[in-house]
């Protein structure tokens, strides 16, 4: 008989959830004991201690796991755990790093203050064209990192490009799909080893809990990335596990109606007089949009553009609004804006952030569920005002 595979919508509503056998329960009991009994000494079983496992990250892990057709995922205190994790298992003093650019500016904060000092080299390199990654190759590059869309600008790396290259220099390749998730992006299919994720963001999706996750098909590694898990303590604590699988039952509906609000925020902003640069993957003018079709099946939530009026005009807009939220996050139910060269990128050194494409009149706005002609009316009320401003 042929194998029923179920589709994402199903994985993200039932994987990694069984009734509890006690009560019938329906949704995965929160389990916040530390420890468990075990009934004779040496006897093999499935959780020892709440910092190696837990029930309820397990139920969360199975899920994000499924998802992308593989083993049960490794869930972190936060994305940064993860990243910290996944780097400190594939990368030790003399070894060299690829990371993409642009990227999360944590991850260049890693880099710079905890990856250099141990003795990492690190590259960074736009990844949108492989053949970049493949220069910067060196005989000890021991990881290629790629976000993908990269925040905050959204420039693409070539998923399956960069794969390839990586595969035949024996290199494991990282991609951060954070902005996506694997309802939107599946980068284990592009040829990726790892999907590593910010489950704060899109995954949880209520601005409720902060946490991480490492996605890998590779059994070994991943048993070296838990021992290191377990060894730093940085697992899931229960309860947001918990929130973070309740999230996950809505996450092919919530993107799917934040990518269709982003679009048409966007194509408005690209009509606006004062707007001088609008990126988004479903744009038509989108410098990379033969990329985004072959490799996501989303456009995202998220939205880059600058003013013409710059950093000042940045500022009365930031200043202005008042259902978007001057805020760090993304990818939750409310409409977040950011200013990334003072806020998420402001420990990144200002000629990387110039290189990147991350100006300082640069505004990310993460587009909530709202009704988008309200998230459309405030833009437009604080866009006029700099208008009446610039022409008193
Ligand atoms: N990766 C990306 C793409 C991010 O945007 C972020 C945070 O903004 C992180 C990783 C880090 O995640 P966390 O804030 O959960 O540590």
């Amino acid at each position: 008989m042929a194998k029923i595979t179920p589709s994402i919508d199903t994985i993200a509503i039932h994987g990694g959830r069984h009734s509890d056998p006690t009560t019938g329960a329906v949704l995965t009991p929160i389990c916040q004991s530390t420890t468990y009994a075990q009934n004779t000494l040496g006897a093999e079983v499935p959780f020892t201690y709440s910092r190696a496992d837990n029930p309820t990250v397990a139920a969360l892990e199975e899920a994000l796991g499924a998802l992308e057709e593989a083993p049960q995922a490794l869930a972190f205190s936060s994305g940064m755990a993860a990243i910290t994790t996944l780097c400190l298992g594939l990368l030790k003093a003399g070894d060299h790093v690829i990371i993409g650019d642009p990227v999360y500016g944590g991850t260049v904060r890693l880099a710079n203050t905890v990856l250099e000092p141990l003795g990492v080299d690190v590259s960074f390199v736009d990844a949108a064209e492989p053949s970049a990654v493949g220069l910067a190759l060196k005989p000890n590059t021991r990881l290629v990192l790629l976000e993908s869309p990269a925040n905050p600008t959204l420039r693409l790396a070539d998923i399956a490009g960069t794969a390839q290259i990586c595969q035949t220099a024996g290199v494991p390749l990282a991609v951060d799909n954070t902005f996506l998730t694997a309802v939107g992006q599946q980068p284990l299919e592009l040829g990726a080893q790892v999907s590593v994720y910010s489950t704060t963001k899109y995954i949880e999706g209520h601005n409720a809990t902060i946490g991480g996750a490492l996605v890998t098909r590779d059994e070994e590694l991943r048993a070296k990335l838990h021992t290191i898990r377990k060894t730093l303590g940085n697992i899931q604590a229960p309860w947001d596990a918990w929130l973070t699988l309740r999230g996950l039952t809505t996450l092919p509906l919530r993107l799917e109606r934040h990518s269709r609000n982003a679009a048409l925020v966007a194509r408005w902003l690209q009509e606006q007089p004062g707007v001088s640069l609008v990126r988004h993957p479903d744009l038509p003018l989108f410098s990379q949009r033969d990329l985004a079709r072959r490799q996501q099946s989303l456009g995202g939530g998220l939205v880059a553009f600058s003013l013409t009026g710059g950093l000042e005009a940045g500022r009365r807009l930031l200043g202005g609004v008042k259902l978007c939220t001057l805020a760090e996050n993304l990818g939750a139910a409310e409409t977040l804006i950011t200013h990334p060269a003072s806020m998420t990128h402001a420990d990144v050194p200002v000629e990387q952030r110039r290189e990147a494409g991350i100006s300082d009149g640069l505004i990310r706005l993460s587009v909530g569920l709202e009704e988008p002609a309200d998230i459309i009316a405030d833009l437009a009320a604080a866009l006029r005002k700099i208008e009446e401003v610039c022409h008193a």
